[in-house]
């Protein structure tokens, strides 16, 4: 940008004079950007003046020996000598045939005849006096200078907030002792900022409180947002631009706040992604990094606004004129659009309305980014790259969304089972499909918007029992620092139990779910069931015989919305896309943990399942489960899993007093290793789990070597 700054100071001086060629400006002063400029100098008007090319020719001449190379010079005559813009006329002289031209009018002391002002008038071949150049080359170096922060703060931006998650995830790598560790765990990575509630809203749904952690990430966000929205300035003073220290530094500071606002743009796309890689190199959750895209949203927004109002301010006496032209307007309807998503994404409406947060959102969204497109090329064309944010920020969307469809279509068009357990829940039996984690449904032919799809966790895939699911959490445990070492016996030892392993006998019988199919038509399952995958699951019964066939299971609960068409549906086989898997829970290092303890609520029951049936094979394995319904509890297949060896608690329409629970666990298990506590339920449930974690971990500081830690499974974002 501005290379060389010899030349360019050159050119800003002499282009502020009227030329013979210039046209007056008869627009009202009042509607006029610049009230100095009363005339105006077109592309074409400087490639063909002669007067202003051979006095721009001896000024570089003059000024740019020992600052630039010849080459430099040839460049900025061929593409800047007439101004910047992308299509525009080549000068009508080379710079050669300038110059030469421009020493004939030379005196015998080298001097021209004249020496060219400031918003004067050229009309004979002038020099640029030294004080001037001076004065513009030091008001162009400073403008360089702060561009060029711009753009580096904003690719600092990016790789600070990329890299503070990463380097934090390899902190585990540290090994304090036991009880400083189970200190910091539990009083900066599990507990909420203040108070008890993280997963249960403030009041009146006015938000959520941050853990601790994620509040060190957000202040930490933050606080880099200010400093780089505040430093890396220069303003000389007196400057060639007749305005003041005060108005250059804050229209500086304005690109700034745009800058960075772009670069927020791009770490919001970052963070909602389903296919979210930062997920999978920080093991933060997915609800971790939405609150994330929350909050740097919000930053992102206030930087548009202050981009946004200093230029508002600073236009206040030419606001006529500014709303004529389409950048400006479309700048405005941009941050415009960019405040409405605010209250259409409050946690009170995501509650209340999921549908239309999600499709306003994404509408919205699509908008912004096409709006911060053309409000930088109506500007600026793509003369200086400002574009680049936009289409990184782009990129990363579409990446997602395309990545999403191809999870989809891979799947193809499945026939969905759905059992009714009762008023309250069912069962959805997907035959046809591996998986394990979590997808997301689409029921096309229940919604009136196909697109309308939810995430469920996958309580059972037969093929997910051993293989898919162990493997699932095998990659999380091998990431893990410690245990790596004594975790691959373990590991080696379970492959030689799969190999023993009988068959889990399913509740529903592959008859009955090949009536139902034959009902649904679907071929793609069809085929699934016609060549059973019969995978074995741990302490089977063996002896049922009754082949399997690879599906996936789902318990919900009815909801307002999608769930609750599906209770309400004549069918008892409708048509579902899959889109997924996406990963299971983050457990850290469950392998190598002595004890896993799962507490669940409700339906919470499908997120530990899996969880549940990996880890008995390698550790004690227990389930603390609350639910309000006894047909869902005969409904999920406890069978099997006491079988392998999970010890099974079940309360019905009850309670567990789950600080209780944690500390008897943590007591029994410390001394041995961790405990992992699993929970996943109501918000209510959640925050009594992570404070009784928060609990055990102060309290029992002579308990052993282990810790306790938290993983929690949340059914609301
Ligand atoms: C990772 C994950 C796994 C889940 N697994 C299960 C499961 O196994 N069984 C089960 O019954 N539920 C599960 N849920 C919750 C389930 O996705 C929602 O309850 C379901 O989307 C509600 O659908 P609805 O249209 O009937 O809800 P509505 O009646 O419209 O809304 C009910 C509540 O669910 C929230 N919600 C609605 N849609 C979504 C969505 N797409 N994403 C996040 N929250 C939403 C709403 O904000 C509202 O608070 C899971 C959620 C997540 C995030």
């Amino acid at each position: 940008m501005y290379r060389p700054l010899c030349a360019f100071a050159c050119r800003d001086i002499l282009s502020t004079n009227r030329l013979a060629c210039s046209t007056t400006n008869h627009e009202d002063k009042a509607k006029r950007h610049n009230d100095q400029v009363e005339f105006e100098t077109s592309a074409h008007c400087y490639a063909e003046d002669n007067v202003y090319l051979l006095s721009l020719a001896q000024c570089i001449e003059t000024h740019c020996s020992g600052l630039a190379e010849r080459w430099e010079l040839d460049r900025f005559w061929a593409l800047d000598a007439v101004g910047s813009q992308s299509v525009q006329p080549q000068p009508a002289y080379a710079f050669d045939e300038a110059l030469q031209s421009a020493q004939n009018h030379t005196d015998e002391a080298g001097r021209l005849p004249s020496v060219a002002t400031l918003h004067g008038t050229l009309t004979i071949v002038s020099e640029v006096s030294g004080q001037d150049w001076q004065m513009a080359f030091s008001s162009i170096s400073d403008s360089v200078y702060v561009e060029e922060r711009h753009s580096q703060y904003g690719i600092l931006l990016i790789v600070l907030i990329i890299v503070i998650p990463l380097a934090v995830h390899l902190l585990r790598l540290v090994r304090l002792p036991t009880l400083w560790e189970r200190k910091t765990v539990a009083l900066l990575g599990h507990s909420a900022l203040f108070g008890k509630r993280h997963a249960v809203p403030l009041p009146y749904d006015l938000g959520v409180v941050p853990t601790r952690g994620q509040a060190a990430f957000i202040t930490s966000m933050i606080v880099l947002n200010l400093c780089l929205l505040l430093i890396g300035y220069r303003v000389a003073e007196p400057n060639i631009y007749g305005q003041t220290a005060s108005y250059r530094f804050l229209s500086h500071m304005a690109n700034r706040a745009g800058i960075l606002s772009f670069a927020n743009l791009t770490l919001m796309m970052l963070c909602c992604g389903r296919n979210n890689l930062a997920v999978r190199f920080t093991k933060w959750s997915y609800s971790t990094m939405l609150l994330y895209h929350r909050w740097i949203a919000h930053v992102c927004i206030f930087e548009a606004l202050v981009h946004g109002t200093i230029h508002f301010i600073h236009h206040i006496p030419y606001l006529a004129h500014k709303f004529t032209q389409a950048y400006w307007n479309l700048g405005v309807i941009t941050v415009g659009l960019m405040c409405v998503v605010v209250p259409l994404s409050a946690l009170a409406v995501r509650k209340r309305a999921y549908e239309l947060f999600v499709d306003s959102h994404v509408v919205l969204s699509f908008f912004v980014v096409l709006g911060c497109y053309h409000h930088i090329y109506m500007k600026f064309q793509h003369e200086w790259g400002y574009e680049n944010w936009v289409y990184l920020a782009a990129f990363l969307w579409a990446g997602d969304r395309l990545l999403r469809t191809v999870k989809l279509l891979g799947g193809g068009i499945r026939t969905a089972v759905i059992t009714h357990i009762d008023d309250e829940y069912a069962r959805i039996d997907i035959p046809g499909v591996k998986a394990s984690g979590h997808v997301y449904l689409y029921f096309p032919g229940l919604s009136w918007r196909p697109w309308q799809n939810h995430p469920f966790s996958i309580a059972a895939s037969v093929h997910e029992s051993i293989s898919s699911d162990d493997h699932a959490y095998e990659e999380t445990a091998s990431n893990e620092e410690t245990g790596s070492e004594h975790q691959r016996p373990l590991l080696a030892e379970k492959a030689d139990d799969q190999n023993q392993l009988g068959a889990l006998k399913r509740e529903s019988s592959s008859s009955s779910l090949a009536s139902l199919l034959a009902e649904g038509s679907g071929r793609s399952s069809s085929t699934a069931l016609e060549k059973p995958d019969v995978t074995p699951w741990p302490h089977g019964d063996g002896q049922s015989g009754s082949p399997q066939s690879t599906g996936l299971t789902f318990y919900i609960r009815r909801q307002r919305g999608i769930t609750a068409q599906l209770f309400d549906s004549p069918h008892q086989a409708v048509k579902v896309l899959v889109e997924g898997p996406y990963r299971p829970l983050p457990i850290p290092n469950i392998a190598a943990c002595a004890t896993l303890v799962c507490i669940a609520g409700g339906v919470g029951i499908s997120a530990v399942l899996p969880a549940l049936r990996s880890h008995c094979l390698v550790g004690r394995s227990v389930l603390y489960w609350g639910c309000r319904s006894q047909a869902l509890v005969d409904a999920v297949d406890m069978d099997a899993f006491r079988r392998a060896g999970v010890e099974i608690h079940v309360k019905i329409n009850a309670r567990w007093i789950v600080h209780e629970i944690v500390s008897e666990e943590a007591r029994a298990t410390l001394p041995l290793g961790d405990v992992i506590v699993l929970a996943s339920g109501p918000n209510e449930m959640a925050d009594d789990v992570r404070a009784a974690v928060v609990r055990a971990n102060l309290t029992m500081s002579h308990a052993g070597r282990g810790r306790v830690r938290l993983v929690e499974e949340s059914f609301s974002w």
